[in-house]
């Protein structure tokens, strides 16, 4: 399998190249060159790290078959606590696919615990001795979940970038508290998009790229835009398939619709590639918060980032540019200079439009909504009350679109994102409770409202140091990359 950028066709790489690189040299995404087409029956009989396995074997085909068996199963085995991609039911044809037993409690664990063990292979599998350093903007979740991922792994230094003000404390505390000797992080001033493209604007330069070559130091990326990120993504979508039909709810070839909570367009686009490659998955639903920018475009196939940009309670979500839907644009159209072209103008003048045939074809597996932030609130409420379950801001964003998206007889999996203890304030003040302050005793008394236990890591916050506080401005980015001291 071979891998090329969404801008220029004529650049190919293998899949340890697409992971070591990140973005393609003209700032380009990698996307494989074809869908492999899988036994789906075959694949649902497997446990989960074996499944990982043989779907990211279909992807990796340069990496050795054993090295993959042996780096999902040490993954996706204790960190996840024995619940990776666990499916629970939430009403009557209603299922949450709950994505946060890992260890930061988000699902961006399924990617960042395996991806270093994927970026040393391909390094080994290159040949390549360098040292790698790790640009990772963050909107909140990313960042800790890279920092766990990555610390004191040999050969790699990390640096995140989050927004200043962008995250939850209880986000900022997972990353300013990180331990490790090859990691940094940074606060920037402005929005999560600022620092995506300080970073991208980084990875672009190729003044710094030379300099750091001089000292033996290559950028990578940890962000979704590295398909190293996207692929353990599809995994779950399979897991997901796999629990309903054990427990009678579907029979094989049944479709099952997905809806999943959208800021970056990575999570929905490995579902994407879960129904390319054979997985009865009927609609997938991109479901946005109150920066709505890709319902608007799966609406009218214009895609228009400037606009006012809201801080809400799904800090996640807050993203006007959604990289990924770049690779979606590059497979419904399958030019390469189309998607250059779109991607120029995106960033000229902000916006782009597709051709009515792109929209017309993305609208036959992309469905979409969004949610305004009382409707979040509420939502969390109703799923509490009505059903028993406790979910997260950003998981309550797609119960909220998936409710109005739901097709009878149709089951809807809702993708939940994030524990409902990362965001404790804005959780215990939906269900109706004053909330505290202090993220730390708003999730004592969301521990005390519902009967249920924060994850043992979140509550250990409390008793670590701070080891990070400087704020940078976006352009100082280089500066770091290139290893001048911030203060
Ligand atoms: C990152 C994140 C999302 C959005 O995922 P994308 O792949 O960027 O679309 C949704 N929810 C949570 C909790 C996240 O951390």
């Amino acid at each position: 399998m071979q891998f090329f950028s969404t801008r220029d066709y004529s650049r190919k790489v293998t899949s340890s190249e697409a992971i070591a690189q990140g973005l393609s040299g003209e700032g380009g995404l990698f996307v494989p060159e074809s869908f492999p087409q899988v036994d789906v029956e075959a694949l649902c009989s497997l446990e989960y790290p074996e499944m990982a396995a043989a779907i990211l074997g279909q992807y990796l085909t340069d990496y050795d078959a054993g090295f993959l068996a042996q780096a999902t199963a040490k993954t996706y085995g204790d960190a996840f606590g024995g619940k990776a991609g666990y499916l629970a039911c939430v009403s009557d044809g209603v299922y949450a696919l709950e994505l946060w037993h890992g260890p930061t409690c988000a699902f961006k664990d399924y990617a960042l615990q395996l991806m270093p063990r994927l970026l040393v292979e391909a390094k080994r599998n290159l040949g390549r001795t360098e040292k790698t350093l790790i640009l990772v903007a963050t909107s909140g979740d990313t960042g800790k979940a890279a920092l766990d991922g990555y610390h004191d792994i040999p050969g790699i230094e990390i640096a995140v970038f989050y927004p200043t003000g962008g995250t939850s404390e209880i986000q900022r505390l997972q990353m300013a508290t990180q331990e490790g000797e090859n990691v940094a992080v940074y606060a920037v001033r402005g929005n999560f998009d600022d620092a995506q493209t300080g970073v991208k604007r980084v990875f672009a330069d190729k003044e710094i790229a030379a300099k750091l070559a001089e000292r033996n130091i290559r950028l990578s990326s940890a962000n979704s835009i590295n398909w190293g990120r996207l692929v353990p993504q599809i995994v779950y979508y399979f897991a997901a398939y796999a629990q309903l039909l054990h427990a009678g709810k579907i029979r094989l070839g049944d479709e099952v619709d997905f809806c999943v909570p959208t800021g970056n367009f990575g999570d929905i686009l490995a579902g994407y590639y879960a129904k390319r490659m054979g997985l009865p998955v009927g609609r997938l639903v991109c479901a946005s918060n109150k920066n709505n920018v890709l319902t608007d475009f799966l609406r009218t196939g214009a895609y228009t980032a400037r606009r006012e940009f809201y801080k809400t309670s799904s800090p996640s979500m807050d993203i006007l540019v959604s990289s990924n839907l770049e690779r979606l644009l590059c497979h419904v159209t399958g030019s390469d200079t189309e998607v250059a072209s779109l991607m120029r103008q995106l960033s000229e003048q902000g916006s782009y439009t597709v051709r009515p045939e792109t929209l017309a074809a993305i609208q036959e597996t992309f469905a979409c909504g969004y949610a305004e932030e009382d409707e979040v609130a509420a939502e969390i409420r109703a799923r509490y009350e009505q059903d028993g379950y406790l979910c997260d801001t950003h998981t309550a964003v797609a119960f909220h679109v998936a409710a109005r998206q739901k097709r009878e007889g149709t089951p809807m999996v809702v993708l939940s994102t994030a524990s409902p203890f990362k965001f404790p304030r804005s959780v215990l003040a939906a269900l109706g409770h004053a909330a505290p302050e202090n993220d730390f005793e708003a999730m004592r008394a969301l521990e005390e409202a519902t009967g249920r236990k924060a994850p043992a890591s979140l509550a250990a916050l409390r008793q670590k140091a701070e080891r990070f506080n400087t704020v940078i401005d976006p352009a100082d980015i280089a500066r770091v990359a290139l290893g001048e001291q911030m203060k």
